[in-house]
């Protein structure tokens, strides 16, 4: 018995996936394929992916952003829980990663569901908001450059409805965020957002130690 998480040796962590992941064909397919990209480790782990897909059920979202797409992993899996009418904006820069993204959202048939935007997605999320897409959207994941963490807090809180959610990854960082003789820029980013969310009274908020820290923030009313 104990009153804190479970540290996930590899024993218990590969336990888990076996008793708890229901991965498709495709998405494993995709996994493996992006396994073999230097680049790799980017992907978010497939129970996180598994995890979020029950959120945005749970929450019957219709109309979601993503913010960092790379080969597509976690667009799939929020993508795969929207109902057919929902909607997945999809930011990222890289037209190279995203090409395979594209591939396996066709296959899935997904790809009428998630709109994919090209380039720095600050600016994609200020145009959604100059668009009216202000107080719409149900879900928001962020998983891009975390130097600009905190542009797309603020951007996405802008876009969310009240009682919406927004998840944020990386946020425990490798554990480097709790280790004062780390003070490189991304890392100082991440701190500096946490602190700024355990104080923000905008957001109800939860810190999970999944992957690689996902923080949770549902939109309070004003
Ligand atoms: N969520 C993805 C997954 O499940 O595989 C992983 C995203 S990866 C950690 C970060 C992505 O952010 C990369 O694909 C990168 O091209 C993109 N990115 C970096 N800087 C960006 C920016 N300024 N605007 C939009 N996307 C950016
Ligand atoms: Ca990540």
């Amino acid at each position: 018995m104990s009153n804190r998480s479970i540290e996930l040796d590899d024993r218990v962590h590969s336990y888990l996936l076996d008793v708890s992941l229901r991965e498709s064909d495709l998405a494993r397919r995709l996994r493996e394929e992006t396994a073999r990209m230097p680049e790799h480790n980017m992907q978010i782990a497939p129970e996180q992916g598994q995890f979020m897909a029950m959120l945005v059920q749970l929450m019957g979202a219709r109309r979601c952003i993503e913010i960092g797409v790379f080969t597509g992993y976690s667009s799939l899996m929020v993508a795969g829980a929207l109902p057919p009418d929902g909607r997945l904006i999809a930011c990222d820069v890289s037209d190279e990663y995203t090409r395979v993204a594209r591939r396996y959202w066709k296959e899935a048939g997904l790809d009428d569901r998630i709109e994919l935007r090209l380039g720095p997605a600050l600016e994609s999320l200020e145009a959604l908001l100059q668009e009216g897409g202000g107080s719409s959207f149900d879900f928001a994941f962020i998983d891009a450059d975390k130097s600009n963490y905190d542009g797309y807090y603020e951007a996405c809180l802008q876009l969310l409805r009240t009682g919406g959610l927004l998840a944020i990854d990386n946020t425990l960082w490798h554990g480097t965020v709790a280790d004062p003789t780390v003070d490189d820029r991304d890392t100082r980013a991440i701190r500096a957002l946490n602190l700024k969310l355990r104080d923000d009274s905008r957001v109800d908020l939860s810190l999970l130690p999944i992957g690689d820290g996902l923080t949770l923030c549902r939109k309070r009313g004003s």
